[in-house]
């Protein structure tokens, strides 16, 4: 056994073996950075998702004791509809992503899936029902097959494959040299911030998630491989309630509701041509980015 078994091998498991789990919860908003917060209640059922509703009930939330975060956050996503949020940098987005992960309990209010409040169920079955696309997927030291299949282990080949269709990567994986065997990550080729997000949309429609979860990425990428993401994100989202936080505005004119966010309070909601009607945060926001647009396309032609 000692010989089976010898430390380097045993070593390299152990290393392997944390790894992704690592990679699995950094993947999902740098949990990483946080500690451990919740724990599932000693009769906490499965969630059980029917349509994939959710609602957000006078949620309150402070990281830390005395410094409120979200003040009195209510909101519903219908089945397979979208939320998209929008405001400036600390305004308490990605802690309401967070809070639906149940990374942390609220401190007041309650956050509800198709009846079920998400205290009530294993957190394990919560993270099971939601697939997460986050602004930056990290990739494990392995094929880039293997980055996929992540998203479902017990995926069939021709279901990787598929989902690398739909995600519009499939093309790209037959140009590596060893197809879908190519190593990626720290040590093999190295992708870019678009084929990433790429991975990380064919992880989630592997999983087949009912709800969705986007991190629009700040960074820009160019105008054509973003017009191609925009694609695939919609297939990836097509069917699925999702909720995501935008940074650019032009991917979210169709969302069912925008929630304009400034610290930690709703400050505007409503769908787009709402927004602009109603002509004050959102609507500056939109111009802004119009005309910075407009100045970029100016630049580069
Ligand atoms: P960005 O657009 O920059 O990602 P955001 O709107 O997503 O911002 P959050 O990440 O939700 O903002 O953060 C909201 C506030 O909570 C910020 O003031 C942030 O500093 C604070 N915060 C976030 N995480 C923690 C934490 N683990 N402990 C304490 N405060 C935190």
């Amino acid at each position: 056994i000692v010989q089976l078994y010898s430390s380097v091998d045993w070593f390299d498991y152990f290393v392997r073996a944390i790894q992704r789990n690592l990679v699995d919860i950094e993947n999902v908003l740098e949990v990483l950075k946080e500690e451990q917060e919740v724990s599932d209640s000693p009769d906490a059922r499965e969630l059980e998702v029917t349509d994939g509703a959710i609602s957000f009930n006078n949620v309150f939330f402070e990281y830390v004791p005395n410094q409120p975060i979200l003040k009195n956050i209510s909101f519903e996503v219908p089945p397979g509809g979208t939320v998209a949020f929008v405001g400036p940098s600390g305004a308490g987005k990605s802690t309401i992503m967070r809070l639906l992960l149940r990374f942390y309990d609220v401190c007041s209010g309650s956050i509800i899936i198709d009846g079920q409040n998400i205290k009530d169920v294993t957190q394990e079955s919560l993270r099971k029902a939601i697939g997460v696309v986050p602004q930056d997927t990290v990739l494990f030291n392995d094929t880039i097959g293997y980055n996929i299949k992540y998203g479902r282990l017990q995926s069939e080949e021709d279901d990787i494959i598929e989902a690398a269709k739909g995600a519009d990567i499939h093309d790209k994986i037959l140009t590596f040299k060893d197809k879908f065997a190519t190593e990626v990550g720290e040590r093999g080729l190295r992708l870019s911030g678009g084929e990433k997000q790429r991975v990380a949309i064919a992880r989630t429609l592997l999983k087949s998630p009912h709800i969705v979860i986007l991190d629009e990425a700040t960074s820009a990428l160019d105008s054509k491989t973003e017009q191609n993401i925009q694609k695939s994100l919609q297939r990836v989202c097509s069917g699925r309630t999702t909720i995501m936080v935008a940074h650019r505005l032009s991917t979210i004119i169709h969302a069912d509701q925008i929630i304009v966010l400034s610290e930690g309070k709703i400050i505007e909601r409503g769908r787009h041509s709402d927004l602009l009607e109603m002509d004050g945060v959102y609507a500056s926001m939109w111009k802004l980015q119009l005309s910075s647009n407009n100045r970029n396309e100016m630049e580069s032609s």
